[in-house]
């Protein structure tokens, strides 16, 4: 099984839009996925068309400790495809999860009952690196890191690369960056091009080949509560989540056949070296780092 957080501490960078759809493709092709919630606002749900009052229980229930989380997990219309919803539907609920996050281990122990259940396990993570997202970094093996072209959107990549290094010491050593991926993507302009120096200049071994495009089917599918393939999979922002998915199924196969290790520590290891000697950026100069 292989954890990977979708995380940026910033708002509307195609987050959710990532996990549903990345979590999708995987699904398509085979791959038995479960994708969680992490973010109380539920978009994950929303967009896998889930509504409030068909959602009982979720991963509010876990951090609880009233329920184990297979007894949280819910079908989706993708045969490979499992969902854990966020289940929050108060400020007192929001608030006490804030709370019961400080205990860091939450997800990373709950995740050791469906272990050998999933071959990828996709966790969409709130705009903030306190709480939540803490205890899904410190549960997974990497984390995506999906970004718009804008100068902010570069603040907040340098501040989780930061933050990183400090969950590597706390909590989680082996976590590394999986890849940045460029979303929204509009080509030929000058914002695109001032972004993408300044990822080539600091972060260029993170940047993921694929770049998801503006599209708006992938905004449209959401009322429809479909991910994309399901609404058209012949978008272009379908294909690109495919192509995503395609890639990473890629990096598992071309290691496992040199290591002859499919999953865990070793293969970990090996592709934090593979990235680079710490995982961490070549030049990160974040202004500012948030702890837990
Ligand atoms: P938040 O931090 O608030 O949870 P987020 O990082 O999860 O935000 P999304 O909700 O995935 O961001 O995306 C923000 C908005 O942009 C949504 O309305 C979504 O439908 C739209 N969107 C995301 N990716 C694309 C894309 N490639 N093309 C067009 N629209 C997109
Ligand atoms: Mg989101």
């Amino acid at each position: 099984m292989f954890v990977i957080s979708i995380a940026i501490p910033k708002g509307g960078e195609g987050k959710t839009t990532t996990a549903v759809n990345l979590a999708a493709s995987l699904a398509a092709a085979e791959k038995r996925t479960l994708l969680i919630d992490a973010d109380t606002l539920g978009a994950s749900g929303i967009s896998l068309g889930y509504t409030a009052d068909q959602v009982k229980s979720g991963l509010y229930d876990v951090f609880n400790y009233t329920h184990s989380l297979s007894q949280v997990i819910y079908k989706t219309e993708l045969t490979h495809l499992d969902f854990v919803p966020a289940n929050i539907s108060t400020v007192l609920m929001e608030e006490r999860l804030l709370r019961l996050s400080e205990n860091r281990t939450v997800i990373k122990m709950a995740l050791h009952e469906v272990e050998r259940l999933y071959d990828y396990v996709i966790i969409d993570c709130p705009p903030t690196l306190r709480g939540i997202t803490t205890n899904a970094l410190c549960a997974s093996n990497s984390v995506i890191a999906p970004m718009r072209a804008s100068h902010f959107s570069l603040d907040a990549l340098m501040r989780l690369m930061k933050y990183l290094k400090w969950i590597r010491g706390v909590s989680n050593p082996q976590i590394y960056v999986e890849g940045i991926l460029l979303t929204m993507f509009e080509p030929n302009t000058k914002i695109t091009e001032i972004t993408l120096r300044e990822l080539k200049n600091h972060y260029s071994k993170f940047l993921f080949k694929i770049v998801i495009p503006k599209n708006s089917t992938l905004a449209e599918a959401t009322f429809y509560g479909r991910p994309a393939l399901l609404y058209n999979i012949n978008s272009r922002g379908a294909r690109a989540y495919f192509g995503l998915a395609t890639e990473l199924i890629s990096r598992e196969s071309s290691i496992a056949g040199i290591e002859d290790a499919p999953g865990g520590r070793k293969l970990s290891q090996r592709r934090i070296s593979h990235l680079s000697a710490d995982g961490n950026p070549q030049n990160p100069d974040p202004e500012k780092t948030e702890t837990n």
